[in-house]
């Protein structure tokens, strides 16, 4: 089999959450497609993988799609690739991607199947980012500092049957500045809102704490202190995960698991968080670590020092699909994330099939590859570019 060309899809901006998914369909010489996404549409920095990809995919032209490693590995020794960086492996990781789908398809299987096989038959799921409201269409434009508005998220994602939610309570009080120091009336004004949180969620549900690398160490300590006598799951991005030796400082002083990944890249990226034991839960992103092949690396590096993986995912519904048939295939896997922005129909329609959790569990879809593809009317509102 040898790739023909690659038509990379730059979809409609989704103006609520203020991305542009960016994708590529890998075409080969026996009729198969594969789909993969760069997973980083947020802020449009996928713009810079639609422009990459041009380069990068007229150098696999005629290679063989189901020799993944090796492709992989063409891209990742390349000039500029070898400093890592979110828009350069978004654009691998969207080429990789697609490559495992193609190579499912070619085999007639789910992507599972390739991976060693699914370790279960359902992903449990968290309701994420409920900060923004659940299932709420204009989702960057959430009432912040709402406390009805936000209980009333909470409820529902409850009475959906989750049985974990995942807030930022730290945006949810003060927008989206960084807080460099957190006064007792900041503090006192987080823990009510927590409290909403287990108020209508209960005492048998997790609470996933996100701080999207607003909070430096010290202001992250202040936050998880304050946390810690409601139970945490884990708390997320702390704060930037590019210097591991803060990360141990935060693992030193604070009782809550500590989960971070979706800006860290490679093996490279995640070894010193995992061997410095700081983090228990790595959450690469399939669409921008390095894509599956160098994802599986990633987790089963963490598999031998007993770290949980939950995919980071916030993009289209392709990637939702990568990554279920991943985490079904990972023997250290948590939790899936279900983000409130895939459940919206700006989201949902830009893919072929709907995948949606029944009482916070996902089904494995068990389609050849990766089991979804962009709707015709995804693609009818693009911009596609085809390398031959
Ligand atoms: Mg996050």
């Amino acid at each position: 089999m040898k790739i023909t060309s690659v038509d990379l899809i730059k979809c409609k901006e989704l103006k609520a959450s203020m991305q542009v998914p960016v994708l590529c369909r890998i075409n080969t010489d026996e009729g198969i497609y594969g789909y993969g996404e760069a997973g980083v549409s947020i802020d449009h920095y996928s713009l810079g993988c639609f422009e990459l990809m041009k380069r990068l995919c007229a150098g696999i032209i005629g290679m063989d799609p189901l020799e993944n490693d090796v492709i992989y590995h063409k891209l990742a020794n390349g000039f500029w690739a070898q400093g890592g960086g979110g828009v350069i492996y978004g654009a691998i990781s969207a080429i990789d991607t697609a490559l495992w789908d193609i190579k499912g398809k070619a085999f007639g299987v789910p992507v599972y199947k390739l991976l060693g096989g699914k370790y279960r038959d359902k992903l449990r799921a968290y309701a994420s980012q409920l900060q923004s409201g659940w299932k709420y269409e204009d989702f960057a434009h959430a009432p912040e500092n709402d406390p009805e508005f936000f209980r009333d998220a909470c409820r529902r994602a409850h009475e959906e049957g989750y049985s974990a939610i995942k807030v930022d309570f730290v945006r949810k009080c003060f927008g989206r500045e960084n807080r460099e120091y957190l006064t007792v009336p900041s503090l006192k004004k987080i823990e009510s809102f927590i409290q909403i949180a287990r108020e209508e969620i209960g005492d048998e549900s997790d609470l996933i704490l996100e701080n999207h690398n607003r909070t430096s160490v010290n202001t992250a300590i202040q936050v998880a202190k304050l946390a810690e006598p409601y139970n945490i799951m884990f708390t997320e991005e702390p704060c930037i995960a590019l210097n591991a030796e803060n990360y141990r400082r935060l693992a030193d002083n604070i009782n809550i698991p500590i989960a971070t990944g979706e800006r860290t890249y490679l093996r490279e990226g995640f070894l010193p968080l995992i061997t410095n034991r700081s983090v228990s839960v790595i959450q690469p992103d399939l669409g921008n670590c390095g894509g599956i092949t160098e994802c599986k690396k990633i987790c089963d590096l963490a598999e031998t020092y007993g770290v949980m993986v939950q995919t980071h995912t916030c993009n289209s519904p392709i990637s939702v699909a990568a990554s279920l048939q991943f985490e079904a295939a990972l023997p250290n896997f948590i939790i899936h994330e279900h983000h409130t922005n895939n459940t919206t129909p700006a989201v949902t329609e830009l893919g072929l099939y709907d995948y949606q959790p029944v009482n916070g569990w996902f089904e494995i879809p068990e389609l050849p590859g990766i089991g979804n593809e962009l709707s015709e009317k995804a693609l009818r509102e693009a911009e596609i570019f085809t390398v031959k």
